[in-house]
Formats: C-alpha cells, structure tokens, sequence
C-alpha cells in the first residue's frame, strides 16, 4: 500500500502536545491520508458491497433470444388481422426449448413466458385472449394492437456492450446484471479490514459482572457493529490493560493484521494515557491529536507504512460520535467508494439548543421526516458516557461555537445509518 498523501507534523510524542483542529479539516486530513487499497479477484457471491475495478462485457446478448413475454401463442400478424380467427397449434415451446421450425402462415406456436418465439412471429396473444379447440387448434379472439408482446434479442444489452465500469458500487442489481453477462469472477477493490483494540484497566467483558471500580467494555461491541453494519471486516484485540508494554504489543499486533486500528481511550493527557507516547514509540505518525469538537475532544489520528491508526476517546458516545465522522468515511474511501464533504441533513429544531463553549457541540436527536424535510428532535443525555440516550436518538445535531437555536430553527444533522451517510455524500 503507499500513503503518497502528505502527511501533518508528528504531534504525539512525550509532551503530548498537538494541534487541534476543526471537525472539516480533520475530515479533510483523514481522507487526504486514507490510501485506497489494492484490487482482489472475487466469486460473484462475494461481490456484493464491494467497488468494482475493472470493465465489465456481455458475453451474450440480453434477452440471447426473441422471447416472448407472456404465456400465449405467436402468430403472424396477417393471421389475426380478421378476428376471431382459428390457427393451427404447430408447436409447443416452454421456457428453456427452441422452436424446431419457423411459423408458417395459419399456424401459431404455443408459447410460455420466456420461451424464443419462432422465426417469422409478428406477436404473441395472451392465452387469456384464446379458447382451446379440439384437434389441436385454438380461436384467437383478441390480438394486441400497440404492442407484440416480444422482447427483441439484444434489446437489454447486445453482446460486447461494457455493462459496467471501474468505480461503480455492486448493489444487488449489479450482482445479478453480473450473472446475466457470465462475469463469474470480478476484481473488486479490497475492503479495509480492521481491528479494535479497547484500553483501560476498568474494563471486564460485556460476560462479566464488573467488580467495585470496573465497568463493562461497550466501545469494542459498538466498534464492531459499526464496522460489520457497514461491511467491514472486524476483529477484537481484546481489552489492554493501561500499561506501555501491553497497549504497544497489541497495537504492534493490530496495524500487523489491519489496514485499520482503531483504539479506544486511553488518548488523552490523564496520567494513565500512554496510547500516544506508544504510537510515538511504534513509528505512526500522527496526522492530528485533538478536534474541537464536543463530545470527542482527545481524537488522535495517526498512519503507519500499511494502514492508518485512529485513537478514539473512551466515553462510549464520543466513540460512536468519533466513528461516523472520522472512521466511516476513511473506510469507504479505503474500499474504493465515492467519498465526498461532510453533508450535514438540514432539520427544523424541535427544542431549543445553546452551545456556550468553544468546540462544535455534537447532540444525540431523534430524526424524523416533516413534510418533505425533517424534524430534529433533541434526546435527553447526560453526556459522552450515556450509551444509553443513543438507543433512542437516530442522529447527531451539529451545533456551532456559541451558536443559540430556537424552536423551528433550522439545524444540521448526521444520520447514524449508513444508507444516509452514502446519500449525503453522493455529490463527491
Ligand atoms: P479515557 O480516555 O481512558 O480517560 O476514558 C474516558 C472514559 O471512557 C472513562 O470514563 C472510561 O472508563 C470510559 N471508557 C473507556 N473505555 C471504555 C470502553 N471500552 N467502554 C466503555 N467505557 C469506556
Ligand atoms: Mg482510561
């Protein structure tokens, strides 16, 4: 992998000192360093939610056949001018068998849905429109007159035609396009694959009951489901205790394995905090260390000869906060996806918000539609450590430095689905 993009001076070292930047220059930073990964051969079945990487050709024409479109017959159209009219059956002809002989005036083929029509077929009556006769005949008694019912060979696609081309998503219906032209195997860009290290000698397992000082590990859980809601690969390096020796072996373990760590807490300038003096000592240079952002202050983003390293605040909201910012988009672009500015959703407020501080304020709201826009609804939390107020809120607001929002005010807003994040960056 080369990291060609420039990189920002190394901020992280003993003093722990660093820049702190905006939440757009630190999105800026992070997808100007986020290498786009290499190309991989994939089995059809696999290709879904991959780029795709190369052009794509028919090997055959789309439909390969004249077909016809319904269960009927196919008849020349001088055959059914005067109605009602009797023909001859000459032939029978289900999905999957080919006419043996042309149609021949006064004569029809019984057709099904999907079946080639003979040679010489004008149209194709549905059998709704027909009454069997015995002896092998059949009354036609109504003919289409605007259409013929038959779908002409190639009409879809005609054989040799780029179907698709570097850069465009494989969605369900390119998966099935891919089938229809035989592309059995495809190059796609390679996905990140990534690796979540939670810090803190407080943590136990989601398992276990915590003992007196100790809480449960939700950072590792959400990381996961985040990168697995999105189709990342994801792997747990466990818990590391807060002591150098431990973070710098299993971080040395994960930027081996991953072409994303992302750490969880432990990155700020408290006593226990030796995630940056770590990165320092494991060679990442770091791009940025702080955002001024509320929650998520103390975000360190670092990249090393392989992948990119982000150092999460701890607080379970700010890690999720941090994710969708900073993470999600340094993942897509990774894996090949268009990736754009951050987009932010327009809202009308259903509350009222003040941001006294200095830092953009992020809040957890309830997202709804309103008309033919949205309605932001603030949710009650109690901080960056309040896992619990994000189960009722769909979205973040985004308040700006000393900004005051009133009752219908109009306020920016960043969905935490998925499908939303691609939608608001659709332009880049
Ligand atoms: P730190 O950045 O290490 O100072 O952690 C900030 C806060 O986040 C502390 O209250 C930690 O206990 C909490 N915290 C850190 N890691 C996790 C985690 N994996 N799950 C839940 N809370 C965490
Ligand atoms: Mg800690």
């Amino acid at each position: 992998m080369s990291l060609g993009a420039p990189w920002y001076p190394n901020c992280c070292g003993p003093n722990k000192e660093g820049v702190m930047v905006s939440i757009w220059e630190a999105r800026r930073m992070v997808l100007e360093n986020a290498p786009l990964l290499g190309e991989v051969e994939v089995p059809l079945a696999e290709a879904a939610g991959h780029v795709l990487a190369q052009k794509v050709a028919s090997d055959v024409d789309l439909p390969p056949f004249h077909k016809s479109a319904m269960d009927g017959y196919a008849v020349r159209a001088e055959d059914v001018r005067d109605l009602p009219a009797v023909l001859k059956v000459a032939e029978d002809v289900p999905a999957g068998k080919f006419p043996e002989r042309p149609l021949a005036p006064g004569k029809c083929t019984r057709v099904m849905t999907g079946a080639p029509v003979p040679e010489g077929t004008d149209l194709v009556v549905m059998v709704e429109d027909t009454e069997p006769l015995p002896d092998g005949r059949v009354r036609i008694l109504k003919a289409p007159r605007d259409k013929t019912n038959v779908c002409p060979k190639g009409e879809d696609v005609k054989e040799g035609e780029v179907v698709l081309s570097p850069g465009h998503i494989l969605g369900p219906p390119e998966i099935g396009l891919l089938a229809a032209v035989g592309a059995e195997r495809v190059r796609v860009f390679r996905r990140p694959k990534v690796a979540v290290l939670a810090t803190g000698d407080e943590l136990v397992c989601a398992g276990e009951r915590p003992g007196p000082g100790q809480i449960r590990d939700v950072n590792t859980y959400s990381l996961l489901a985040l990168c697995m809601k999105r189709g990342f690969d994801a792997e747990s390096l466990g818990i590391a205790r807060d002591e150098p020796g431990e973070l710098r072996e299993r971080i040395r373990l994960g930027m081996g394995e991953a072409d994303v760590v992302l750490v969880s807490a432990g990155v700020s300038v408290g006593d226990y905090d030796f995630v940056p003096d770590v990165l320092w000592e494991l060679g990442v240079r770091t791009v940025f260390h702080k955002v001024a952002m509320k929650p998520g202050k103390p975000t360190v983003f670092g990249v090393y000869d392989g992948g990119v390293l982000f150092g999460l605040p701890g607080n379970p909201v700010s890690t999720i906060v941090t994710f969708l910012l900073f993470v999600d988009p340094v993942l897509r672009r990774m894996a090949g996806f268009p990736v754009g500015e951050l987009a932010p959703l327009k809202a009308l407020l259903d509350g009222r918000l003040v941001n006294k501080g200095d830092r953009t304020a992020i809040k957890p709201c309830l997202l709804a539609r309103e008309g033919a826009g949205w309605r932001a609804t603030p949710v009650e939390s109690h901080g960056s450590a309040d896992i619990a107020s994000l189960s009722k809120a769909n979205a973040f607001m985004v308040i700006g430095r000393e900004e005051r929002l009133e009752l219908g005010d109009t306020v920016d807003v960043i969905p935490m689905e998925v499908g939303c994040c691609l939608l608001l960056e659709a332009g880049g």
